[in-house]
């Protein structure tokens, strides 16, 4: 069996209950089960915080709309062919499922007057959309049809979009290095030959000049015919186990929507003027997001966004109170927590490293008795036993870190911590 067999996201989000596909749903309409849910929550939640920390205000709209928002933002002009036919409620009267957010976006933006003072007004949304992707292309979660993206748009004034492509180039970096995503490269996706693209040359000239004084002293490469129709972009590419290469952030500069919205800001001297409006996404859909951090981890996820961080393990029934009671609160602390009774203890630590959860608390008549704990890694490493309060707060420790590693980097101080080894690394 190849080395990309055995990480496939496709085999271990099956081995260890993250999602499902099912025939009857549809191809490329994944179902996240209970722990790959746990963990796509712990990451959507750090997202929006670290959003929320940086400016962004978040808003819901709905995944469908008229056929006339879709005509108005140049998708069913340019993008129809990856768009689900409209379903008709009336001979006037059609709906389309969007294939982006950017059309409900400007129009939060066209919602009230806009002063200069409010700019860059950045828009966020972890949004559902929808791409008619061939049967034949689908697999797992990293083509689908049904899409959640983390996606923001950012209007600007024209002097604002270098500092914003920055800040925003800043914040993907942030963000890859908590999730542990390793990027093969930064990309700057432009126009190609054809008749597919929006706008004239002098914008797509002026955005691909901001968007090359943003990317001044990195490396990157140049790709001609991949930039969105509306303009050029920047793309964090990534490779998967196989080798496959795709786009998992990005950041795009656009001068056609807010013409074609009608969007307009009031400047300091009371003149309308228009904004630019920058597409990003930090990390991507969750879909592809998480195709890649099953593989790139081997389903071993940090501990902060592990589907269940600490399992418990009684030695037999006499501690099984012990252990529910630790569960309460291991619980209260805010850790997803679960007690395993079924089975030998040593099946059962064999079990809790199997499904990749980081620690394993061993509960027997000693601990019980006085109310500690033996924490085991998942890496096979274990500790002496120490009192509960201390293992919660050695594992709160590492999560609020969000740590790629099991033991905080203090853990020499513990005096109850003595590592006895690496054993079966994951
Ligand atoms: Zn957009």
């Amino acid at each position: 069996m190849k080395e990309s067999d055995m990480i496939d996201h496709r085999r271990l989000g099956r081995d260890l209950e993250l999602f499902a596909s099912d025939p009857l749903a549809g191809a490329g309409l994944p179902i996240w089960l209970p722990a790959g849910a746990a963990a796509r929550h712990a990451v959507e939640e750090y997202v929006r915080e670290l959003e929320r920390r940086n400016g962004y205000r978040h808003v819901y709209s709905p995944p469908l709309g008229r056929r006339e928002l879709f005509e108005r933002s140049g998708h069913l002009g340019y993008f129809a062919d990856d768009m689900f036919p409209p379903m008709r409620l009336s001979a006037d009267d059609e709906f389309l499922l969007r294939p982006a957010l950017c059309p409900h976006h400007a129009l939060v933006f066209a919602a009230r007057g806009r002063s200069y003072r409010e700019l860059p007004l950045r828009v966020a949304e972890l949004g559902g959309m929808y791409r008619a992707e061939r049967s034949g292309v689908l697999g797992g979660l990293s083509r689908v049809r049904a899409i959640s993206l983390n996606d923001a748009h950012n209007f600007c004034a024209l002097e604002q979009v270098g500092d914003e492509v920055r800040e925003i180039l800043r914040l993907i970096r942030e963000a890859h290095a908590a999730l542990g995503v390793r990027p093969a490269g930064f990309r700057l996706s432009l126009r190609g030959p054809g008749e597919k693209y929006v706008g004239d040359d002098a914008q797509w000239a002026r955005a691909e000049e901001l968007l090359r004084a943003a990317l001044d002293g990195m490396d990157y490469t140049e790709a001609p015919g991949e930039a969105a129709f509306y303009g050029p972009k920047i793309d964090v590419q990534i490779v998967d186990a196989a080798g496959r290469e795709s786009t998992l952030s990005t950041v795009q500069l656009d001068f056609d929507k807010p013409e074609r919205f009608d969007l307009s800001y009031t400047d300091p001297s009371g003149a309308r003027r228009r904004p630019v409006m920058v597409h990003r996404s930090l990390v991507g859909s969750m879909e592809r997001l998480f195709a890649y951090l099953i593989e790139v981890h081997a389903g071993a996820f940090p501990a902060w966004y592990a589907p269940v961080q600490l399992v418990l393990l009684p030695v037999d029934d006499g501690q099984a109170d012990a252990a529910y009671e630790l569960a309460r609160r291991a619980e209260a602390a805010g850790l997803r927590v679960e007690v395993d009774l079924a089975g030998s203890l040593g099946a059962r630590i064999r079990d809790a490293a199997r499904r990749r959860t980081p620690y394993a608390g061993v509960v027997g008549a000693r601990e019980a008795a006085d109310g500690s704990v033996s924490l085991r890694l998942r890496d096979g490493r274990g500790l002496d036993p120490m009192p509960v309060a201390a293992a919660l707060g050695l594992i709160g420790a590492v999560v609020a870190a969000r740590s790629p590693d099991l033991l905080p980097t203090d853990h020499a101080q513990l005096p109850t911590v003595v590592c006895r080894g690496s054993g079966s690394a994951v």
